[in-house]
């Protein structure tokens, strides 16, 4: 399998080779040449299968450069009931990613059963494993730079933590985050983790780390690599769990479903639509946003308009407190036909600060196909859905998954099977649980306490020679 840029310069690469790199030197996104298809044949074998062996078979199709047996084995030692141990509702661990019953037809699909408790696991652990192999094979190191608000920065540094050739420099807003996220971050005491909290917001940090990558001097010498979002292997690693799932909520391969998905950036829903070209039976995607609804908007309208940092709220569901989606380019190649020139134009506009429309050209009829519904929360809709769902079910959901159940009760078709996507467990956002509940979620009983662990973290200014000067001196 080769890999193309969205924005069409690039000669065609390697799985490997796009592994510990970020955009195309265009600019674009990597995707695949054509997505693997999967014949009924195929599918009904597959439902048998471990969620171990479900992730080679598919992944399989995709990484095409790593030994077979290799890529089985770093696989198999991602896919673990002892990585995934978290789950909550009496779901079965070996499963991985279990679902759980709401009622008829309408399930929860848990995806924060790993170590930091939120979804970025499920992706974040493979792309340790396989930057430890790949590296390893090269004989070649990396320095992980980055910036979060939460979620991402700790399942990056989970999946890091005594890797070889790998360290992670994870800046982070200073006081900025709930205490939990900071000791879940922070009490990492691995030698190749550092954390470094920026006195300012998120945005500085991120500030920051645009201008340390920009300096390609600085990069070149100290091998600044990445691992946001639009990683190729993120999205890859997250198609599994939507056959995962789709097996676990139906009897037979003639079914089909529907998934609802809490998106922020459009990654995890990115593999939705992929798992659906390669002939997954899913007959609709539901898209779920908070307040920061370009995509819903773009969905209804088609009209993609980008905020600013300051049209972006900061929200109950943080994860998805975006201003633009960065996987989205990949959904608009595939909707424009895989014609880069378009993508190109398009995108001259975006990163200009302007928008595009859709609504009146020939992809506007296409669009239907792509079986995308959309809808958006507010915090009082939050509130709302947490109550509901711990009333009738019994289940205590967290904030970014009642984004997704609240779309997701929107938009229902009597007698179609939902799957929302769990994205994160209460506890990650216990404020607002108590909020809605008036008590706090329960924690896994291996974090009771993390926040009185000793803390690794130096705080700087919002400077970008502070921030290199740390690098230089630990690299
Ligand atoms: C990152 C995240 C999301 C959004 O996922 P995208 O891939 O950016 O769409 C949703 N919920 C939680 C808890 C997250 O951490």
């Amino acid at each position: 399998m080769r890999y193309l840029s969205t924005r069409g310069h690039s000669v065609p690469q390697s799985f490997c080779d796009i592994l510990l790199g970020g955009l195309a030197p265009d600019g674009g996104l990597y995707l695949p040449e054509s997505y693997p298809q999967i014949g009924r044949a195929e599918l009904d074998a597959w439902r048998k299968l471990s969620y171990a062996d479900l992730a080679y078979e598919i992944l399989s199709k995709f990484i095409t450069d790593i030994p077979a047996a290799d890529l089985k084995a770093l696989v198999a030692k991602t896919y673990t009931a002892q990585v995934y141990c978290h789950t909550r509702n009496g779901g079965n661990a070996a499963e991985i990613t279990p679902l759980t019953k709401l009622e008829d037809g309408l399930y929860t699909q848990e995806l924060s059963n790993g170590p930091t408790l939120a979804f970025k696991d499920m992706a974040m652990q493979l792309l340790g494993n396989l930057f430890e192999y790949v590296l390893d094979k090269r004989g070649e190191s990396i320095n992980i730079l980055g910036a979060t608000s939460g979620d991402t920065g700790s399942a990056a540094e989970y999946a890091m933590r005594g890797k070889h050739n790998v360290k992670v420099f994870m800046l982070s807003p200073d006081g900025k985050m709930s205490a939990f996220q900071r000791a879940q971050m922070y009490s990492l005491q691995d030698p190749n983790i550092f954390n470094i909290a920026v006195t300012g917001l998120f945005d500085d940090a991120q500030d920051i780390v645009k201008a340390v990558s920009n300096d390609a001097a600085f990069k070149a010498k100290y091998k600044i690599g990445a691992v946001n979002s639009i990683n190729w292997a993120r999205v890859a690693a997250q198609i599994v769990y939507y056959f995962q799932g789709y097996f676990l909520a139906t009897k037979s391969n003639d079914e089909q479903v529907a998934f609802s998905v809490p998106s922020g950036n459009f990654g995890n829903i990115c593999a939705g639509h992929i798992a659906r070209q390669m002939g997954l039976p899913i007959a609709r995607l539901v898209l779920a946003t908070n307040e920061n609804d370009v995509l819903d908007e773009f969905f209804r309208t088609g009209v993609y308009r980008p905020r600013s940092s300051a049209e972006t709220s900061i929200t109950s569901s943080p994860s998805m407190d975006i201003s633009k989606a960065s996987n989205f380019e990949r959904f608009i190649f595939d909707l424009v036909g895989r014609d880069a020139a378009i993508v190109r134009q398009l995108w001259r506009k975006v990163d200009a600060g302007g928008n595009f429309s859709i609504a009146d050209g020939p992809f506007a009829a296409r669009l239907p196909s792509y079986s995308f519904v959309s809808g958006s929360s507010s915090h009082a809709d939050r509130l709302a859905t947490i109550r509901e769902v711990w009333a009738r079910y019994g289940q205590m959901i967290d904030t970014h998954t009642a984004d997704g159940v609240k779309v997701a009760m929107q938009q229902r078709i009597p007698g179609e099977t939902m799957i929302v996507l769990e994205t994160a467990q209460p506890v990650k956002f216990a404020e607002t649980i108590r909020e809605a509940l008036g008590s706090d979620p329960a924690r896994p009983i291996e974090l009771e306490g993390i926040e009185n662990l000793p803390q690794r973290v130096e705080v700087v200014d919002a400077s970008v020679d502070q921030v290199k000067d740390i690098v230089a001196r630990h690299c």
